[in-house]
């Protein structure tokens, strides 16, 4: 339903006339985010500052209008979609990197920062931001917070909540909070234990203070085939067993490695029914030494064909083949259902690792039935093929507003609260980590 008019001109008042959007067509783009749920919001508001998200909430909640924050829209979970219609506030225009601190390594950054441009200007200091979603060249820095998103690397550097330091929000009534410290270790409440992973129920993030790690001197990259599954699970089942924890350990069955070698040629086995890549990284003796005995596990395990591959930088290394496996199964099917199953399924039993692979595959095969029917009904974008419509354009609005990044000096928090040492799991990764330092990966040596 289309807001009042009188409503518009409100917020257009608080963002500027060109800044908010309410032509049925134009809000089309934004009806959905990566999942298959699409709902049109009534107006879109593009947001440049904190000011600027707090009058807008003001507006809405003195009209009752429900407010959806939006960063790249790649969300899986539909979080982004305004199902009760209302406000999309898209925040993808807030896309400084305000801070980069290199003794304390910390960032402080707009919510719009995409991900992986964050790591590329943290690795001018030798830093880089750990959460590496495989959606990382799109997805935002806000949009991570709210999802809680990890990626390739979270098995031992933990996902984003345990990166996050603090964040200034903008609640329901419009009021500005900053919450939590903007150090490890702090005591107190974990506000940002609540609000990170709310998906933008609870508050819109304007700010956030996260970790950044150095980067690792020395990274390996082992691939080894196996038979089936069930071999391949029971062998990373065997490698966290003896102590270790990788960098990052990712499974592929056998349709992914056909798809991605099909389109990549990267020389993945297609004959197994299995593939793991696993990642070490740290000191070059520690990495040399681990390789050896992950290795030996592997082959212990069944694991055949064991080979190790060069990597260049901690940021691209094991999270590659997910983005090829993206694109490659962009051109078979609309949907990319499976890829959540095998990012989860290292931490699972092998019958649920199997039984994981299964659901993908059929949840895929009713889901491209879906989305085949929704993406024929798609409007056209000039320069788009059906299936990126929206995102292509939300791309071309955003990027035509973008700013480059400065480093001017931070403002103050208008709130400041303590929050609990204790973000993460006992013994998980960022824990043990601190936040810092060369690795040797053997839980309780080195
Ligand atoms: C190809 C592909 C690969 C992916 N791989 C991974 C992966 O490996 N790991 C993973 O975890 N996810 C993955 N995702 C899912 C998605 O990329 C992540 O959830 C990502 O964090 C979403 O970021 P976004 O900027 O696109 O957020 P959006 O989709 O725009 O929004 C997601 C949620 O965050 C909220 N939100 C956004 N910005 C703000 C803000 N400033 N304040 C408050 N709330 C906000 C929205 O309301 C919504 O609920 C993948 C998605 C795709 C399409």
């Amino acid at each position: 339903m289309p807001l009042p008019k009188s409503v518009v001109e409100e917020l257009r008042r608080v963002v500027g006339r060109e800044s908010v959007i309410d032509s049925p067509n134009d809000l089309r783009i934004f009806e959905r985010d990566g999942s298959i749920e699409g709902a049109m919001p009534d107006a879109v508001v593009l947001a440049s500052s904190t000011e600027q998200v707090s009058g807008v909430i003001k507006v809405a909640a003195r009209h009752h209008i429900p407010v959806v924050p939006r960063g790249a829209g790649t969300g899986l979970s539909g979080g982004a979609v305004t199902i009760r219609g209302g406000i999309a506030l898209q925040v993808t225009r807030m896309r400084r990197i305000l801070e980069i601190d290199r003794i304390a390594m910390t960032a402080l950054v707009e919510p719009g920062v995409v991900n992986q441009e964050l790591s590329l200007v943290a690795a001018q200091h030798g830093l880089f931001y750990a959460p590496d979603p495989s959606s990382q060249k799109a997805c935002t820095i806000g949009g991570n917070a709210a999802e809680n998103s990890g990626g390739p690397h979270c098995l031992y550097y933990g996902v984003t909540t345990n990166h996050v330091l603090g964040m200034e929000v903008v609640l329901a009534d419009g009021s500005v909070h900053w919450v939590s410290g903007d150090v490890p270790d702090r005591i107190g409440l974990d506000l940002c234990g609540v609000l990170v992973g709310s998906e933008g129920t609870l508050c819109a993030i304007t700010k956030i203070k996260v970790r950044l790690l150095r980067i690792p001197p020395s990274i390996a990259t082992l691939l080894a085939a196996f038979p089936s599954i069930e071999s391949a699970s029971q062998a990373v089942s065997a490698v966290i067993g003896h102590g270790i924890v990788p960098a990052a350990l990712e499974m592929m069955d056998n349709v992914t490695v056909g798809a991605v070698e099909a389109h990549y040629h990267a020389g993945y086995p297609t004959d197994a029914g299995a593939v793991l890549l696993v990642e070490v990284d740290g000191i070059a003796e520690s990495t040399r030494e681990l390789t050896v005995a992950i290795g030996k596990i592997l082959v212990d395990n069944h694991g055949y064909g064991c080979s190790q591959r060069s990597a260049r930088s901690a940021s691209t290394t094991s999270c590659r083949w997910r983005t090829s496996f993206m694109r490659a199964t962009a051109t078979c099917t609309p949907t990319s259902c499976s890829t959540s199953a095998i990012a989860t399924c290292c931490t699972r039993s092998r019958r649920q690792a199997r039984r994981c692979f299964a659901r993908s595959s059929s949840w895929a095969a009713r889901c491209r039935a879906n989305t085949e029917s929704v993406w024929k009904r798609a409007p056209s974008c000039p320069g788009s093929t059906a299936k990126t419509t929206s995102m292509r354009c939300i791309a071309s609005r955003t990027s035509s507003t973008r700013t480059a990044s400065s480093i001017p000096a931070r403002s103050s928090p208008t709130l400041r609260e303590s929050r609990s040492t204790s973000r993460a799991a006992p013994g998980s990764p960022s824990r043990r980590n601190g936040g810092d330092e060369t690795r040797g990966r053997e839980a309780g040596h080195s």
